[in-house]
């Protein structure tokens, strides 16, 4: 398939770009952070989204979504990784929806995605425990109670986990951390007994929560895919969210470095734009190149995830590998070039770089990926 998008596809792209433009601009950002915002996110621009169908994005439509499948999903992540638009678009819209539609049973999919695709209730992914990705160490107890299980143990990093009302969560119906099999999905409601949540304040200024789960009752309806063999089944979910980070990394990095070139051609020293020295020049075009790849590899995992959703883990974590790697570069060239004022946080540039640290790092870093690709080739 062509690594471009079709019509229909540049058109959402068109759109989203105009809209998160006037909508939800680096300031919108900026001033729920310097508000301290209790929910960290605009919940009437995330009913504008939802009403736009981009809550349910990759919901099918007999459920209420508008069906446009993961590139789709990208395109918006990516028009939102430009302006850092706070959302909780990863987690409801890519990581539930993801989780719903390829695992849920009937009643779960009729129950869950069309509250989805409304942006009525929100969702949340709760995977790692500690303080680096890896949903094999999972060591959360899900113990046999009468028919049901009870869940003990902590959560961290859980984007959106403070303002959840579902919570996705993986834990271990048998082996022990470390072990792939034996991990077991649950979806259980964010005000059960025995569920304490804490907000994070993470560096992005974006919504992460802790959460401890002190023997949480969940029965069999709640179970999403099959006891013990979950591990496949989340690591397709996270491959989507990983993908969606991919996109909305790429996003960011397309800005800072637009930004910064803005900022070459503008910048005056011995009586020029600094933009007109060929050491800057070749390290813009050097950058301009990376992104290109990086904004290839995302669409790539991105169709993967539409046409072989069973076997996109590489591509998947290619795309979060590479752009993880670019973004990096992409931020720290960007205020590098823009002198000292770029340290500042007065300007812009200084919230992308914390974003893309923040992204590179959630559920899995370039290290992390690069690891992944070696054991799926057999080395
Ligand atoms: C936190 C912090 C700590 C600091 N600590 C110190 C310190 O301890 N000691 C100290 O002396 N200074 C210090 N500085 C100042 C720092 O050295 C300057 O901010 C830095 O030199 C950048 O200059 P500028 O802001 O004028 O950037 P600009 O001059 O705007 O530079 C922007 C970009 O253009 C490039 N550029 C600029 N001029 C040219 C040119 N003629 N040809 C080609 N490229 C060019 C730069 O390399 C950069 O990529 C500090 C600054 C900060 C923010």
């Amino acid at each position: 398939m062509p690594l471009i998008l079709n019509e229909e596809q540049e058109m959402l792209r068109d759109s989203a770009r105009g809209f998160l433009d006037e909508k939800a601009p680096v300031a919108a950002l900026r001033k729920l952070r310097d508000a301290n915002d209790p929910d960290g996110f605009s919940r009437d621009l995330w009913k504008e989204m939802a009403e736009m169908g981009w809550a349910g994005i990759i919901v099918d439509e007999g459920y209420g979504g508008s069906g446009f499948g993961f590139v789709g999903a990208g395109v918006l992540a990516e028009e939102m990784g430009r302006t850092l638009t706070a959302s909780p678009y990863l987690s409801s819209s890519i990581l539930a929806a993801t989780a719903l539609k390829k695992l849920g049973n009937d009643a779960q999919r009729q129950e869950n995605l069309p509250k989805i695709a409304a942006g009525e209730l929100l969702y949340a992914l709760a995977v790692d425990e500690g303080a680096k990705h890896g949903p094999a160490k999972t060591a959360m107890a899900a113990e046999k109670h009468g028919n049901g299980f009870k869940l003990s143990g902590d959560k961290t990093f859980v984007a959106d986990g403070h303002v959840a009302d579902k919570i996705i969560v993986a834990a271990r119906t048998a082996g022990s951390p470390g072990e792939r099999k034996g991990l077991t999905l649950f979806l259980v409601d964010s005000k059960s007994n025995g569920i304490e949540v804490e907000r994070t304040q993470m560096v992005d200024s974006r919504n992460a929560a802790r959460i401890k789960f002190d023997g949480v009752e969940a029965t069999g309806d709640d179970i999403l895919g099959e006891v013990d063999g979950g591990f496949g089944a989340l690591e397709g979910v996270l491959n989507a969210g990983r993908a969606g980070l991919a996109a909305e990394m790429s996003g960011a990095s397309q800005a800072a470095f637009k930004m910064t070139v803005d900022y070459l051609k503008e910048r005056k020293q011995f009586g020029t734009e600094i933009g007109t020295f060929q050491a800057l020049q070749h390290r813009a075009a050097h950058l301009y190149s990376e992104i290109e790849i990086a904004k290839s590899a995302v669409l790539k995992a991105l169709q993967e995830l539409d046409d072989n959703y069973g076997i996109a883990g590489a591509v998947c974590s290619l795309a979060k590998a590479k752009v993880g790697e670019v973004a990096k570069l992409a931020s720290q060239e960007a205020v590098q070039m823009h002198g000292g004022i770029g340290m500042t946080d007065e300007y812009d540039i200084g919230f992308y770089m914390k974003r893309i640290r923040v992204a590179q790092e959630m559920f899995g870093d370039p290290a992390f990926h690069a690891d992944r690709i070696a054991q799926l080739r057999g080395y």
